[in-house]
């Protein structure tokens, strides 16, 4: 298995190189140079009581990157997989992100080592509240705010805001109710969290795909109705199906852990999220239009999925997926890559050589943080945003950023990855 974070510090060294190509300054060599360690680590052990009486204890990480700009921002991450790595990787990509698309904010991540799916709601919660009291001394409103990655949510994060707040006055900071409720996003409406921001990452992947193709208009010659297929039907794969579709994309297969579907007339997503929480299961889910039937579609595996002669493949689950060893194999136009870290460095070269555009995790998914910052923003000045204004601005944020990664890629002439990494260190090195 790659290993993320060996795969981040490559990117960060493609990038580096063409800087210091172009601008020979020992400070700002000292200052890229800074960038491969994070600025924090935080390894711990979280003690669980579980139902039967018995305490489980689960390794569980916090990663501040990077605070050039701002406060550390990052999801928290439950999976089974989870690595240091994987989370100084995620911590680090974080740190670019936000700077790409000019958010006053650094880079952190957490994660810890757990199947969520086997725990119980009370386990659930008892893990939350362990893992929010160690992280408490080091997070907060205006120093590190965690939002929901994988397997986390809305009712995850109100749990690490009462926690923060238990703890908070155990060691006597002196924060606002309402800046106590910025120590997260991703928070549930009523206790604080932003119209938009459940849907922000698939809206923002949406704009940044549609924003890209325009300027790609001339050289892919792409039909009316893209097709496109989307590898998670999480969170982030469900939204960003429903607003492409919207948009009159056809989603032709989406898959999740347990396998693909595929639906040759373009499926309805929220018909097929429908039949899935119903069954359980995405097999047989194959809706179109406004039913459902078992004609419409079929059973494909995930490394199906990845290889269908789409013109926009969408990965939406987890990272390392797009390898050397099924490169070769994409037939896709354009990759969209919504996951992080999606695809390893060595699959990068492949892709370029056979002239797949990829639209990187850094810019495609930063619609998550942007509308984050914006319920950050929205909770320390005491203000209420109605949900056009927030996908105003999340549409102004996200073109303006995929236009300026373009331009920068046709003056270094190099990859989108690498102009959107150039743009970011560019922000967070102050050169
Ligand atoms: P999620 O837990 O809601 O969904 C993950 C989905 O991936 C699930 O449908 C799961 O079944 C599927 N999946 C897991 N392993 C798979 C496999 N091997 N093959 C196919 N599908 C598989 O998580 P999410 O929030 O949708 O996050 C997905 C990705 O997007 C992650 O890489 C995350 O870091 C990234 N991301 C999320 C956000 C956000 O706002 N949620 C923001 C930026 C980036």
């Amino acid at each position: 298995m790659d290993n993320p974070y060996k795969n981040a510090l490559a990117q960060l060294d493609k990038a580096t190189k063409i800087i210091l190509k172009n601008n020979q300054q020992h400070r700002i060599s000292q200052k890229l140079f800074l960038l491969k360690n994070p600025e924090r680590v935080l390894i711990t052990t979280l003690p669980v009581k579980m139902d039967d009486g018995s305490v489980f204890f689960f390794p569980a990480y916090r990663v501040q990157y990077n605070s050039a700009l701002g406060p550390y921002k990052g999801g928290i991450r439950y999976h089974q997989n989870v690595t240091l790595d994987e989370v100084k990787a995620l911590s680090f990509w974080m740190a670019i992100k936000c700077a790409l698309v000019n958010l006053p904010l650094g880079g952190a991540k957490g994660g810890v080592i757990v199947n969520p799916k086997t725990l119980s709601e009370k386990e659930l919660k008892n893990l939350t509240v362990a893992y929010a009291q160690k992280i408490s001394p080091i997070i907060g409103p205006y120093q590190d705010i965690p939002a929901p990655d994988v397997n986390t949510n809305s009712t995850i994060m109100s749990w690490i805001v009462s926690t923060y707040k238990k703890e908070t006055k155990k060691i006597h900071y002196n924060l606002k109710q309402n800046e106590i409720k910025a120590v997260v996003t991703g928070k549930p409406i009523e206790k604080g969290g932003s119209l938009g921001r459940t849907q922000a990452t698939g809206q923002g992947g949406s704009f940044a795909l549609r924003a890209s193709l325009k300027i790609l208009k001339n050289k892919l010659k792409l039909p009316k109705s893209p097709t496109v297929a989307i590898q998670g039907f999480g969170n982030v794969g469900f939204y960003t199906a429903k607003f492409l579709a919207e948009k009159n994309f056809k989603i032709i297969a989406v898959s999740d852990s347990k396998g693909a579907i595929y639906v040759e007339d373009g499926l309805n997503p929220q018909l097929t999220l429908k039949c899935k929480k119903e069954k359980g299961t995405l097999s047989g889910c194959y809706c179109s239009g406004s039913v459902c039937q078992l004609k419409l579609g079929k059973q494909i595996t995930n490394n199906d999925l990845l290889t269908l002669p789409v013109d926009i493949l969408i990965p939406a689950a987890l990272e390392n997926v797009i390898t050397e060893k099924n490169a070769s194999k994409i037939k896709a136009k354009v990759i969209l890559e919504m996951a992080n870290g999606p695809t390893t460095p060595k699959a990068d070269k492949i892709l370029a050589k056979k002239n797949i555009i990829i639209i990187p995790d850094v810019l495609a998914n930063s619609g998550g943080v942007t509308v984050s910052y914006f319920e950050y923003y929205q909770n320390i000045n005491n203000q209420s945003w109605s949900l056009s204004q927030v996908e105003k601005k999340l549409k102004t944020i996200i073109n303006k950023a995929t236009e300026e990664v373009f331009y920068l890629s046709k003056q270094y002439k190099t990859d989108l990855r690498t102009a959107s990494f150039i743009l970011a260190l560019k922000r967070i090195s102050n050169f």
